[in-house]
């Protein structure tokens, strides 16, 4: 989608710090982090969100990205907490489905809810 920020950061038009990507997933630093580490998992098709009859396959991408994000985030034996934002109440704020990723400190209350 042309006028989705994700798609353009996927495609590389909007420059990011990417850490991690493979054919199907872009992985990026958020650009207001919550965490001292705080990245964006997207797949590069755009879904609005989990309710977006996202295929089984792009799930299993996105998911087997996150510990390999970690990994490569310094934050796999420390640990890290994966939040998916869906819908209004739950403060979802761009229509391109995504895993927050958050870690490199104990997770507080306040981390719990992304708005
Ligand atoms: P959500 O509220 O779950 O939809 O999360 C959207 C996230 O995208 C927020 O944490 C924003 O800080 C982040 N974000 C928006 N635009 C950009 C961008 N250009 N680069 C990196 N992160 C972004
Ligand atoms: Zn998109």
């Amino acid at each position: 989608m042309s006028d989705c920020i994700f798609c353009l950061i996927a495609n590389g038009t909007i420059p990011v710090d990417v850490v991690w990507q493979d054919e199907h997933v872009v992985a990026f630093r958020d650009l207001h982090p919550q965490a001292p580490v705080h990245v964006l998992i997207i797949p590069r098709a755009h879904y609005s969100g989990m309710d977006d009859d996202v295929p089984a396959e792009v799930h299993a991408a996105l998911c087997a990205a996150a510990p390999l994000v970690a990994r490569a985030t310094g934050v796999a034996d420390s640990g890290y907490r994966l939040i998916v934002n869906t819908g209004p109440d739950a403060g979802q704020t761009v229509a391109h489905l995504h895993i927050h990723l958050l870690g490199g400190a104990v997770m507080s209350e306040g981390m719990v809810r992304l708005a």
